[in-house]
């Protein structure tokens, strides 16, 4: 017999986004029954979500802190033009961490492993023929329909390794584009969790979306051989293609995921236009929702999509970047785009990832001659 399972919000996606919002609301909403509906096996899947101490308010800071593995006071970076120290605090999430957290914070009846079928602002259809009743719902399931947007793609193959000598590195290598450019701009991301435990992933801003995980894995060893890093084991490896926002259609993505339904994450258009991390957006979402007087469902969807458009309008800025970056620069030279930003001042570099540029930042970024010919960005700002 299908059985109803009651709950004041269901959760429909336990990612990143879901998982933050139950963790928000078991930690400021204590009587509020929930449902983290999430058909995978661990909630937040298999990931490594990085972000800097900047992209947080101070006010939000204590929903990440207990989910953080690793942290740095400071990252490099690397051009064939320059390489520079820069003073941040960088953070990494593990998702194995992620899931051990929120379990614990939420009684066990909460977390549903299932697939969903179907999600309206006040149940959910179960693929085993159970429902939730909620007073409300927030889908968190990922993207929308994509094809919506106008996009780049930034792809990536990562791998953990445990060495078997203490690697060099003494902090994150944040982008180390003195690497061969090829399929766009290229860069080697490497972060050092222990002496002999390394993360490193070749990254690319490339055209398509494919990831070439031979060829990609081939570079690595590469890069890895030139470092005199010998790997003993590799620990974990992810893999992906994240979009790169130029433009589109917000109406359109956001009912794409569903009409009338709220959203959070990706499919809410959450998410950095060119650095395509969500991370920040998912902890603010999370904090806006357990602050919320109306968890009903139409409630719930005016909140976050009256969010979700106001943060998409006030993006415009990056994704005009985007857009230069991908139409008015050859892909060869794409990363003398990067190579001018990095070096630019601290203060507004950490501004520009938490997606907070002032006017004065976005004047900059865009003054002096730009690393692309001048008729291509103008072209690519008007269309
Ligand atoms: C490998 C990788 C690394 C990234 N690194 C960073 C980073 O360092 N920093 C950063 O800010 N961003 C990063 N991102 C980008 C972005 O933050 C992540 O993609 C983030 O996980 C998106 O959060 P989300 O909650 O919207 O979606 P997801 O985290 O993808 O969550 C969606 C969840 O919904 C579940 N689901 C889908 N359909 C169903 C269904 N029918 N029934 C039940 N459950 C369902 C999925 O199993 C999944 O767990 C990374 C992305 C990838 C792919």
């Amino acid at each position: 017999m299908p059985a109803t399972h009651p709950c004041d919000v269901a959760i429909v996606g336990g990612g990143l986004a879901g998982g933050l919002i139950a963790l928000a609301l078991a930690a400021k909403r204590p009587g509020c029954t929930i449902r983290l509906i999430e058909s995978g096996a661990r909630i937040g899947g298999n990931h490594l979500w990085s972000f800097f101490a900047s992209d947080v308010a101070a006010h939000d800071r204590w929903l990440v802190a207990p989910l953080i593995s690793y942290g740095w006071t400071g990252y490099d970076v690397a051009f064939p033009g320059h390489g520079r120290t820069l003073k941040a605090h960088y953070y990494s999430i593990e998702s194995e961490r992620f899931d051990r957290v929120i379990r614990a914070a939420l009684p066990e009846e909460a977390v549903m492993r299932r697939k969903v079928l179907a999600a309206s602002s006040k149940a959910v259809v179960l693929a085993d023929g159970d429902r939730v009743e909620a007073g409300g719902v927030i889908d968190c399931r990922g993207p929308g329909d994509l094809g919506l947007l106008e996009l780049g793609w930034q792809k990536f193959y990562g791998r953990e390794l445990r060495l078997s000598e203490p690697h060099d590195l003494a902090r994150p290598m944040l982008m180390d584009a003195t690497v061969e450019q090829t399929d766009g701009y290229r860069f080697v991301y490497a972060l050092p969790f222990a002496a002999t435990r390394l993360f490193v992933e070749d990254t690319y801003y490339s055209d398509t979306p494919a990831v070439d995980l031979e060829a990609m894995g081939a570079r690595l060893d590469g890069y890895a051989a030139a470092h005199g890093w010998h790997a003993e084991q590799l620990v974990r490896e992810e893999a992906g293609s994240l979009p790169v926002v130029m433009g589109g259609d917000f109406e359109g993505y956001w009912q794409s995921g569903g009409n009338k339904v709220a959203k959070a994450g990706v499919r809410a258009g959450l998410f950095h236009p060119l650095t395509s991390y969500t991370l920040p957006d998912a902890v603010r979402t999370a904090a806006l929702v357990a602050g919320a007087s109306d968890l009903s469902g139409a409630g719930l969807h005016d909140l976050l999509h009256g969010h979700a458009r106001r943060t998409w309008k006030r993006r415009g800025f990056y994704r005009l970047l985007a857009a230069m970056l991908f139409k008015a620069a050859e892909p060869g030279e794409r990363y003398k785009v990067l190579e001018r930003f990095y070096r630019l001042d601290p203060h507004l570099i950490a501004r520009f990832y938490a997606a907070q540029s002032t006017l004065f930042d976005r004047g900059r970024v865009l003054a002096g001659k730009p690393p692309v010919p001048v008729k291509r960005a103008i072209k690519a700002i008007r269309k």
